[in-house]
């Protein structure tokens, strides 16, 4: 399989007056062709501070990307230049954010907002970029393409205004989408239509998708595989079904056992993991969850385990894994 994307052992960190924040400590994964990659975890797990390295949209100071690659095509974007990082924006990874009112400009109407990164990227005229514009706000399922497209982003709604987002994210068809957490913001019915969205135009056009996102429910829904992340860290990675049914990282079962199940009613009580992060000013030197690890042994707090193989496809840090560890099962909740 034909791969996009190779994050190698990146790094990224912020200098603040309190000293250096290690946002991203030292994370691999791929993505290859037409996949779609979930990178799960907790608010300031790094897996937006990730997602927004690969677009290199970090700004340096205070954040900078201390190791590592990040190989898109057999070119290394950590090394590019910004004006060699315009080329690829929007062009070759697109990106959509949770608030659609953060990336969409609202004193630009829609349809401009599409066009204009077709005549810069794909040297269109305006008649056809003007064309291909229509194409997409029908093909996101926008009604009567051909007055919206005249229309500013506060003329539309929540919804519409993410499926015009969206439009404008792969209308130079991409072969990368980043999406940040693309649905958080909406009703459960339009999330759902927004994934179906999702996975239409990924069958239609072939892009390979990084979804970012907390909620596993969503994740369920449309993930190939999962990168789960804590502290800066990957600390399991494998398929979809990999994560789910056979889960075997402490923190892993924890949010699983927290993700509300649809058979079973509202007043199931949900797990939360108790505690909060380690503090990335000064991370410990052993597995960054033994603080809130009900299983943590002596030896996890005092080195982080290595990245072990449960299959090919399904790794996982933990010392746990270890053949000399006690044989801890994970609770109910966590087995989906
Ligand atoms: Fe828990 Fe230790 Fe595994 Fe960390 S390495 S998750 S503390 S058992
Ligand atoms: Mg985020």
């Amino acid at each position: 399989m034909t791969k996009v994307l190779d994050v190698k052992d990146l790094h990224v960190s912020f200098n603040t007056f309190n000293g250096e924040v290690q946002a991203v400590r030292g994370v691999t994964f791929d993505v290859t062709k037409g996949e779609t990659v979930a990178i799960v975890g907790e608010s300031g797990c790094g897996k937006s501070v990730t997602s927004q390295t690969i677009m290199r949209l970090i700004p340096n100071p205070p954040g900078f990307i201390k190791e590592g690659q990040i190989v898109f095509e057999g070119q290394d974007l950590a090394q590019y230049s910004e004006k060699q990082m315009e080329k690829v924006r929007g062009n070759d990874i697109a990106m959509i954010f949770q608030d659609p009112m953060t990336s969409l400009n609202p004193t630009m109407t829609v349809g401009r907002q599409i066009t204009e990164g077709l005549i810069q990227h794909q040297n269109m005229s305006k008649q056809e970029a003007h064309e291909k514009a229509i194409e997409m706000l029908r093909l996101v399922g926008i009604p009567s393409p051909e007055s919206r497209i005249k229309q500013y982003p506060h003329q539309f709604s929540g919804g519409m205004r993410q499926r015009a987002m969206i439009a404008i994210a792969l209308a130079c068809q991409p072969k990368l989408l980043i999406a940040d957490e693309p649905t958080t913001a909406l009703d459960v019915t339009i999330q759902a239509q927004i994934i179906d969205l999702m996975k239409d135009l990924q069958n239609k056009i072939d892009t390979s998708i990084i979804l970012i996102t907390h909620d596993l429910g969503v994740v369920a829904d449309i993930a190939d595989r999962v990168v789960v992340m804590y502290a800066g860290k990957v600390i399991e990675t494998g398929k979809l079904d990999e994560i789910f049914y056979q889960p075997k990282h402490p923190y892993t079962w924890g949010l699983l056992a927290s993700m509300p199940r649809l058979d079973q009613d509202d007043n199931t009580e949900l797990l939360p993991i108790p505690g909060s992060p380690p503090n990335l000013l000064n991370p410990p030197p052993g597995c960054p969850f033994a603080a809130r690890c009900p299983h943590a042994m002596k030896v996890c707090t005092e080195q982080m385990p290595e990245t072990t193989e449960v299959s090919t496809t399904h790794q996982v840090a933990c010392w746990l894994d270890h053949p000399l560890a006690p044989d801890v099962k994970p609770p109910a909740g966590a087995v989906r």
